[in-house]
């Protein structure tokens, strides 16, 4: 886990160097081409013809969020709320991601909680931190760690509890075609891995009671 300080330089190095790789849209088109000739069929028909390019326009927008660092994000947006000791709680946050192994969908919700210390930020703040690694080539466990750890990292809190729960289309369409399957993954921070009743609380909350302990992902 990174720390806050130093993250500066190390994000500006790997932009830098992501920069430097990154194909061209041409090329990227280009690739699109070769996959449509892959799955047997000819890019220059005319139904086709503008396919490439729209594809490319779809990755911007469902990979968005490479451009955005979500702990400048917080970091910017908390206010001082000295005083509140309750469990904040933000369930059924919808989002859509792409996993990294077949760059299929995975739909599905995350249910966030937390314990301020005295930093509480908005709950569109939230949403939009879901939204900031969902826009990414994700898998759902590395995903709800990482929406933990921003928040552990930049508000401080007495703790984090993330709940993900999604399907992938690489599951339902593909391969061992479960569709209906649900894959259920958490994270348990501070006091919500430590106290069993904190914990509980959560879960109560978004309609988990008891299903989840608190020994990381589950
Ligand atoms: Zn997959």
């Amino acid at each position: 886990m990174d720390k806050p300080v130093g993250n500066k330089t190390e994000r500006s190095k790997s932009a830098a160097a992501n920069r430097a790789t990154r194909p061209s849209r041409a090329e990227a088109e280009a690739a699109v081409r070769t996959l449509i000739r892959w799955a047997g069929d000819d890019p220059d028909r005319e139904g086709l013809l503008a396919t490439p390019g729209r594809v490319v326009r779809a990755y911007e927008e469902w990979f968005a969020g490479y451009k955005d660092n979500p702990r400048d994000y917080l970091k910017r947006t908390f206010e001082e709320h000295g005083g509140y000791d309750e469990v904040v709680v933000l369930r059924d946050i919808r989002f859509e991601s792409h996993c990294e192994h077949h760059l299929a969908p995975i739909i599905g919700r995350v249910h966030i909680g937390y314990l301020p210390r005295n930093r509480v930020v908005g709950i569109s703040k939230l949403a939009r931190l879901v939204e900031v690694y969902a826009r990414r080539l994700q898998i759902q466990e590395k995903m709800t760690a990482e929406i933990a750890s921003c928040l552990d990292t930049v508000l401080k809190p007495h703790g984090v509890a993330v709940v993900t729960e999604a399907t992938h289309q690489c599951m339902t369409t593909r391969g061992i075609h479960k569709p209906g399957v649900t894959m259920v993954t958490s994270r348990m921070l501070g006091v919500f891995r430590d106290h069993a009743e904190t914990r509980q609380e959560f879960l109560s909350a978004i309609g988990m009671r008891g299903s989840i302990h608190g020994n990381g992902s589950g």
